[in-house]
């Protein structure tokens, strides 16, 4: 097998899109075909201002590289959980690199602001990959807004958007369907959100940052996603051994056909502005106004005892 482009001993071979390729053509193609999604799904322009939102991982760092790369105005914003070594590790990984590229960067410590998952876990119900999500949520939208940018930009590749395409179609969550899409438009207090590595496998993204030299964090979160995601990439990635270029059609042909349909599934539900911070919620005070005032009353009650 050579590269398509050039004939060289190629790197990688995408059964899905039937190309091999070398180091050199792997990391051009690889821009371009950003560069492609960004514009099929209308995600932006070079006139937005967009944050992008990096762990430390791969995937985020990588895709704050290349729309730097390709000259779009991209700075970072990182949210420390508080979960030991690993937050510190990925925190000094964000930013050394935005260092490196000489790009701004934005902290939010959860430690200060409100509490590290591991405590929040402890006065909660929810799991810490649950209470994860929505703090972060929350922050993305919040810091992004409160700074003025028009954009927020997460590295989710197409390995996390199919298996929870499939998880979500197996309990027929209608509800998370209608908003299954790599552009959700800025409406209602929620910055416009965007998904631009969505059509790249996870060993996609894991080549390209490693030709680029991008230095990320490889080990897991201690408390790892849940093991269903596991699950799910698992089995997609058997039916893609044995039928290559499924993983990417069953995405795309869910955008294609069956999105415009569960997209009318979604509840028209009205969402005001949480009463104490002013971000968008269904409720008069948001979850995690309500899990700061927990903390609060935790905290009295310790110091009471
Ligand atoms: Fe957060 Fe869970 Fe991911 Fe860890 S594995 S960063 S707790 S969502
Ligand atoms: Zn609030």
């Amino acid at each position: 097998m050579r590269c398509r482009i050039c004939g060289r001993k190629p790197v990688i071979y995408m059964p899905h899109h039937r190309l091999a390729l070398c180091r050199e053509d792997f990391a051009s193609w690889f821009e371009r075909y950003t560069d492609r999604t960004v514009r099929e799904f209308g995600m932006f322009t070079s006139e937005d201002r967009i944050l992008v939102a990096v762990s430390g991982g791969k995937d985020s760092l990588a895709l704050w590289h290349v729309l730097r790369k390709l000259g779009y105005r991209a700075d970072g914003l990182y949210v420390h959980l508080g979960i030991g070594d690993y937050s510190e590790r990925s925190r000094r990984k964000v930013e050394d690199f935005a260092r490196s590229i000489g790009a701004g960067l934005l902290l939010v410590d959860l430690t200060q602001e409100l509490a590290g998952i591991p405590d929040l876990e402890r006065l909660s119900a929810r799991s810490a990959c649950s209470l994860c999500g929505m703090v972060k949520r929350y922050n993305f939208n919040r810091v992004a807004r409160e700074h003025g940018y028009s954009v927020l930009a997460t590295g989710h590749n197409l390995d996390d958007e199919a298996s929870s395409l499939l998880a979500n179609l197996i309990h027929w969550n209608l509800k998370y369907l209608g908003r299954k899409y790599p552009v959700l438009e800025e409406e209602g207090g929620f910055v416009r959100k965007v998904k631009p590595f969505c059509k790249f496998t996870e060993k996609e993204t894991a080549l390209y940052a490693l030709l680029n030299g991008i230095e990320f964090v490889e080990e897991e979160c201690p408390f790892s996603e849940d093991a269903s995601t596991i699950f799910y990439k698992d089995i997609l990635n058997r039916i893609e051994e044995r039928f290559p270029g499924t993983k990417l059609r069953f995405y795309l042909e869910y955008l294609r056909k069956v999105y415009p349909r569960f997209r009318e599934e979604e509840e028209e539900g009205a969402l005001g502005l949480c009463r104490v911070c002013g971000e968008p919620t269904p409720a008069e005070v948001c979850p995690v106004c309500r899990l700061r005032e927990r903390i609060l009353n935790f905290k009295k009650d310790s110091n009471g005892a």
